[in-house]
């Protein structure tokens, strides 16, 4: 082993700056919050390539003093705190000092800065926690930060961030989360030259929530004021109607930040439980307001995580505040019109050579009508067991088909091959539904367009946030309509791939998608199905390259050969 030695400050520091700075929403987070401490009442965010190449944060608060430059990028440096005590009262959580100096050490930071008493104002560069340069400008009063080549000496890290478009949606997500959180304070968001966000600042949440969300949340919204054991709670539930497919909708803060607590997720969404549908999550904008004693800030630097000491009272006050919101108001679901009253098949220009699907209010039936093909006559249906299962005699074999699975399948390959051979079939929606999306919606949907249009969607916006939806593929949206599509956004949203290969006809994710679409559509188990119901659909299973596994692996047919038969009757040996 070799000799024991004290790590340099520059080790140190980059090692600190690992626990605090993970990625460019990282930096954009702590650098917002530093502004929102510095009472600023404006606040601009621009990020170029993810935030990989440059972040800038400006504002017009405080400033910092020309003779405390220097001293804020240094190592628990804070103006905040003094003492460790201060940090149970300190009106903002988690305060370590540790910002700056994490941000200086794994990137090239300039700084420009003026303080409303001074003359003139100070141009400092720190890169790699190396003090640069610190010159005497000219410059408005408040604070602008320049972060440029984030990791740039750390190629270990860099190599662990994700693409710009995700890591830009990191940051998007966040400063969503951030001006909700702050209604007081006019945020702006320019992503590559392009202004994505402009919040009026104007102090109504309400209003923050319809910019960034759109008009049909802020249409679905019920108040809630909530003040029990010394807990404050007030802001916004989404009625269940509006309920999504994870978890980035239930916004909530704590004194003013936006932190994560797995308590907290926990709690609006038992409280919700009996209005939702499984696996659905709900919309939420929470603002709390807890006594400091109450919470544990001596948290994981990131301030991210929180804990409370007394979280079955904090979990309780939240509880009884949504469960008693929700049930004051009625919650029957306003009648919109779904999907399946309004489908009209249709032929799309690609698709003249694909026989036109009967027009029936049966969906297994329409969805199955597509041409049979020669295997007619291969088989011979014996009939359903249990309503599920249905068995058929092929040659020396006895076949035992799962419905749903057998369902799944088809409806799958059927798509995946309108795919690949561009020729969609969709289904028009006649009126068309309007969806409301929020940017980051907005910019999957931008990123995926040819595909959902390869698929037979037709998504045209619709002013503003609006997106109307004119047609959808065949045979897979005939059942749950809009929910579904939404969900679909809801995905791409969450997992844009690291590289958007723009035919995407082998995309994993958008497989996956169809393979989870086809699942719901598909005919479940327990239906009773009429015999050429299930001819239909087992003809169209016989045409597949491999019938015997549904999308998802699971089997799809189960057989026993005659002599297997014949074993256990001990009619041979
Ligand atoms: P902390 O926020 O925990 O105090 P930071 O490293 O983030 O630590 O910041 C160090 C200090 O620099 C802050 O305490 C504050 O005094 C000053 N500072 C940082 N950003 C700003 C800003 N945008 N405006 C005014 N002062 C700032
Ligand atoms: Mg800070």
């Amino acid at each position: 082993m070799s000799h024991i030695a004290v790590l340099d400050q520059e080790t140190i520091n980059q090692i600190a700056a690992g626990e605090v700075i993970e990625r460019p929403a990282s930096v954009v987070k702590e650098l917002i919050e530093n502004a929102v401490d510095a009472k600023a009442s404006t606040i601009t965010a621009e990020i170029r390539e993810g935030g990989i190449h440059l972040i800038r944060i400006t504002d017009n608060g405080c400033g910092i003093a020309k003779e405390e430059v220097a001293t804020a990028f240094l190592r628990h440096s804070t103006s905040k705190i003094r003492r460790v005590e201060d940090l149970l009262t300190v009106s903002s959580l988690g305060f370590r000092g540790e910002a700056l100096s994490s941000i200086a050490a794994v990137a090239k930071v300039e700084l420009l800065t003026k303080t409303r008493s001074s003359f003139t104002g100070v141009r400092y560069v720190i890169e790699g926690g190396k003090e640069k340069g610190c010159f005497e400008i000219g410059c408005p009063e408040g604070t602008t930060f320049l972060v440029r080549d984030l990791f740039y000496n750390l190629p270990a890290r860099r190599k662990f961030l994700k693409t710009p478009t995700t890591e830009a949606g990191y940051v998007c997500e966040l400063i969503e989360r951030l001006a909700i959180s702050h209604p007081e304070i006019s945020f702006k968001f320019i992503n590559n030259n392009k202004t994505v966000l402009h919040t009026s600042g104007n102090g109504n949440r309400k209003d923050a929530i319809y910019y960034i969300y759109g008009r049909e949340i802020a249409s679905q919204l019920l108040p809630v004021v909530w003040n029990e054991k010394g807990i404050q709670i007030e802001g916004f539930l989404g009625k269940p109607s509006i309920s999504r497919s994870n978890r980035t909708y239930e916004n909530y803060f704590i004194n003013g930040r936006y932190i994560r607590s797995l308590l907290l997720y926990k709690t609006i969404e038992e409280a919700y439980q009996p209005y939702m549908m499984q696996h659905k999550y709900p919309f939420t904008v929470l603002s709390i307001a807890i006594d400091h004693a109450k919470i544990d800030v001596n948290v994981h630097p990131t301030k991210m995580e929180l804990r409370f000491s007394e979280g079955d009272v904090v979990s309780h006050v939240v509880f009884t505040a949504i469960r008693e919101t929700l049930l004051g108001h009625n919650l029957i679901p306003e009648v919109s019109l779904g999907l399946t009253s309004n489908l009209e098949p249709l032929e799309t220009k690609e698709t003249k050579n694909i026989d036109r699907v009967q027009e029936s209010t049966d969906f297994v039936q329409q969805s199955l009508s597509l041409k049979p093909t020669a295997l007619a006559n291969q088989y011979r249906i014996i009939g359903q067991l249990f309503s599920t299962y249905w068995l058929i005699e092929v040659e020396n074999q006895l076949w035992m088909i799962d419905q749903h699975a057998a369902h799944e399948k088809v409806l799958y390959e059927k798509t995946v091959k309108r795919l690949k051979e561009q020729k969609p079939l969709a289904q028009m929606l006649n009126p068309p539904v309007i969806l409301s999306l929020s940017i980051r919606e907005k910019e999957a949907l931008l990123t995926y367009q040819t595909i959902l249009e390869q698929l037979g969607f037709t998504i045209e916006p619709f002013g503003g946030k609006e997106y109307s939806v004119r047609s959808v593929p065949m045979d897979l949206f005939g059942l749950q309509g809009k929910e579904v599509l939404l969900e679909f956004i809801d995905t791409l949203v969450q997992e844009v791939p690291k590289e958007i290969d723009c035919s995407l006809k082998t995309s994993n994710l958008i497989l996956e998608r169809i393979a989870s679409l086809s699942c719901k559509a598909a005919v479940k188990g327990n239906h009773r199905l009429s015999e050429p119901q299930a001819k239909a659909l087992i003809d169209e299973l016989m045409t597949l390259e491999n019938p015997f596994h549904c999308p998802h692996g699971r089997p799809v047919i189960i057989s026993m050969t005659k002599y297997e038969i014949e074993k256990k009757f001990k009619r041979v040996i």
